[in-house]
């Protein structure tokens, strides 16, 4: 070995240069930053925070949790919650990969929160609104019969009251552990929008990724107003069941909110922090009458 070959081979082993696949491998500890999951960059805590949620480098949107949503869209201190202490039982007795009272259990250990979805009276833009905001990270806010139950008496207190709805979803589906009493959700919370819509009161929706099966295909797409967060998966099936299902490869952005713009599926595609503003803009036409 030359001396100058003997320089570069202990430089290469002081120094190691990290490809971008290893830099997205690299360990980060959890709690003070974050690794963006579309830039693989390194995101202070705080300043995620401060940017509600959205990646400073690249603009990818990360999840919310219900209280996170609720105190970017309420006007401050309005938010009032009501039927906190509906939740699901397990009507099937049903046991998946564990008993469906153990998921129950370790969700509402997890996240400190009854059910799936949080509903209140609120005001946003000073309209009164009812508020619902779907946490993923309950069960993947599936719709069981709780989630369907709350979201059916926010449209009634909303009709009762005379206030507007304003429903952020994020979902996968139906909640499967409970089987057609899930799947029942569905219908209900349809007949649900379609009665305040009949109060012509203003509903307002907001998909946050994924929205997925069964709320996709009810309450949330009901909506006068559909919004949808950048990036957003929304649909039905996933892409790879319909791939199998078909046999053919579906095209670029599919089922992502740009992609659902295009094809006229939503109304606007609009970064999170000018939502606020946007719902409330809304609320003004829709529902000007009813400020406060
Ligand atoms: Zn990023």
């Amino acid at each position: 070995m030359s001396i100058s070959d003997w320089f570069k081979a202990r430089e290469s082993r002081r120094y190691t240069a990290l490809d971008g696949d290893a830099l997205a491998r690299a360990e980060v500890p959890d709690g003070v930053w974050t690794k963006c999951s579309a830039c693989k960059k390194i995101v202070y805590d705080g300043q995620l925070v401060e940017n509600v949620r959205v990646c400073p480098h690249c603009g990818h949107h990360f999840a919310m949790c219900a209280a996170e949503r609720v105190d970017l869209l309420a006007d401050p201190g309005t938010f009032a919650e009501f039927d906190s202490r509906v939740s699901s039982a397990d009507p099937l007795g049903f046991t998946g990969a564990k008993p469906y009272v153990e998921s129950l259990d370790a969700a509402r250990e997890q996240c400190a929160m009854p059910e799936a979805v949080v509903c209140g009276r609120a005001e946003i833009a000073s309209h009164p609104v009812v508020l619902g905001v779907m946490d993923f990270r309950f069960i993947g806010a599936s719709m069981g019969s709780a989630v369907g139950e709350k979201i059916t008496r926010a449209f009634e207190t909303a009709i009762a009251e005379r206030r507007a709805v304003v429903l952020v979803t994020s979902s996968g589906g139906a909640r499967m552990q409970e089987g057609m009493l899930s799947l029942m959700q569905m219908a209900k919370t349809a007949a649900a929008a379609r009665r305040l819509a009949e109060e012509r009161l203003p509903y307002v929706s907001v998909l946050a990724n994924p929205t997925m099966g069964g709320v996709t295909a009810s309450f949330a797409v009901l909506a006068d107003v559909i919004f949808a967060e950048p990036g957003a998966l929304v649909g039905f099936a996933g892409p790879r069941v319909i791939e199998q299902t078909i046999k053919q490869h579906l095209p670029k952005g599919f089922q992502s909110a740009e992609y659902l713009l295009d094809h006229g599926m939503v109304d606007d595609v609009v970064p999170r922090g000018q939502l606020t503003a946007r719902v409330g803009l809304v609320l003004d036409y829709l529902a000007g009458g009813e400020r406060r």
